[in-house]
């Protein structure tokens, strides 16, 4: 008699990514009941009666992925045309469902112009949408008068932070997003602009954790960073200039880094995104691109958690994209099992629901199998063969290999799937 009740699902048939062996096990298999995670089990005790078993033929299966910093609903332009309302949900549908052919089961949107995207979030759970499970943030906090070109919450002083902490999670977002500083190859980095002062850092922080949400900041450069991470937030958005000292605060008070390192690449700029000029890439990658990877580096030798995150905003990307942050992490110095780890198990810690990202007892039945060993080749992770949300089959190619190919066909090119608007980068006033 199998302890299982009939409708457990068994997926077998290759390694399965075990967290808390930091590696892959072979000869067992995922057991999932109910939508969740029975645990991974071995192959032998599989029921001879049991009804629903998946056999993946040899492919790699893991945690369905979790990107920390994406936007499904980034274009431009709507505060000034209301019709691009419309764009902006056509894209998020389109997005969503390409995050999920991607093996992304969960993303952490941080910043959206409206509140639209908290709805969107739950279309989703509903099942009205194809997509992953979504944390939403809304519109961004800054200071006023900073000229950054999206819709936010313009503050002044601490009880105007307090109430856009307050509205927003009112309005329903998961997690608060302060926008802290930017910069462009022209800035001074000792000296760019900040656009929150340590008192309204401070009060954004403490006002969202009493209210049991979490803190992320889009920041460029070490003052704002320093800044956050004094005030205790969750997680650094970009970073780009971390010293030694704070990446070593960072590991110490387990400030989560999700550095969106390919995202700010002059590659991707130059050739993705087309948010920067030819002429202008030598000076990016000396100013920022370059800094950032050192930055990044001084923060993985000190041991500072980091999460992958693609981070496009400009555009719709290929369904590569996660691979595309990890091969540069990985190109940075990360070891492979880290990447996956942080596409994965430190994802859903920095998003701060432990029920996801890892194949433990109760957690979401999230799962991506991929062609091929990612350990040895990170590519693999571009070619879901198989993913799973909640226990629920969303794509499913193992049996159809025209159908893959035609799925797969961007991912050779990296290219784009569609434009948005580019906002070229280095223009901001
Ligand atoms: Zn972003």
């Amino acid at each position: 008699m199998s302890p299982h009740p009939s409708d457990t699902v068994f997926v077998l048939g290759g390694p399965i990514l075990d967290s808390d062996r930091r590696g892959f096990v072979e000869d067992h298999m995922v057991v999932i009941a109910d939508g969740r995670f029975v645990g991974i089990e071995p192959a032998t005790l599989l029921p001879s009666d049991a009804a629903r078993v998946i056999d993946v033929a040899g492919a790699h299966i893991m945690p369905g992925l979790i990107d920390s910093h994406t936007h499904l609903m980034s274009r431009s332009g709507v505060e000034a045309d209301p019709r691009l309302i419309t764009t902006s949900v056509v894209d998020a549908v389109i997005m969503a469902k390409r995050q999920i052919e991607s093996g992304v089961t969960s993303l952490r949107d941080p910043g959206c112009k409206h509140h639209g995207i908290h709805q969107f979030r739950r279309e989703i759970a509903e099942g009205r949408v194809i997509g992953p499970r979504a944390y939403t943030a809304g519109p961004n906090i800054v200071g006023s008068g900073a000229p950054v070109d999206w819709r936010n919450h313009f503050v002044d002083g601490a009880d105007d932070v307090r109430r856009a902490v307050r509205e927003e999670i009112k309005a329903g977002a998961d997690l608060i997003k302060l926008v802290l500083s930017h910069s462009t190859a022209d800035s001074d980095w000792e000296t760019c602009l900040r656009y929150l002062n340590d008192e309204e850092i401070a009060v954004a922080v403490a006002e969202a954790h009493l209210l049991g949400r979490r803190v992320g900041c889009h920041c460029e450069g070490l003052p704002a960073a320093r800044a956050a991470v004094d005030a205790g937030i969750d997680v650094i958005d970009h970073g780009l200039l971390l010293d030694e000292a704070l990446v070593s605060q960072m590991a110490d008070q387990g400030t989560f880094y999700v550095p969106t390192l390919w995202a700010f690449s002059t590659d991707t700029h130059l050739n993705v995104g087309k948010t920067i000029p030819p002429e202008r890439a030598e000076l990016y990658e000396l100013k920022v691109a370059g800094p950032h990877r050192e930055s990044v580096q001084r923060a993985m030798a000190a041991g500072v958690k980091i999460a992958a995150g693609t981070d496009p905003v400009h555009w719709i990307p290929a369904r590569d994209a996660m691979v595309r942050e990890l091969e540069t992490l990985v190109a940075a110095g990360m070891a492979p099992i880290d990447a996956l780890l942080a596409a994965t198990e430190v994802s859903a810690d920095a998003i701060g629901d432990r029920r996801l990202g890892s194949i433990r007892p109760g957690n979401y039945a999230d799962l991506a199998v991929f062609e091929g060993d990612p350990l040895t080749d990170l590519r693999a992770l571009a070619r879901p063969r198989l993913v799973m949300k909640d226990g629920e089959t969303l794509v499913d190619l193992r049996h159809d290999q025209a159908a893959a190919d035609a799925l797969w066909a961007d991912i050779a090119t990296g290219l784009p799937a569609s434009d948005r608007q580019p906002e070229l980068w280095g223009q901001r006033k």
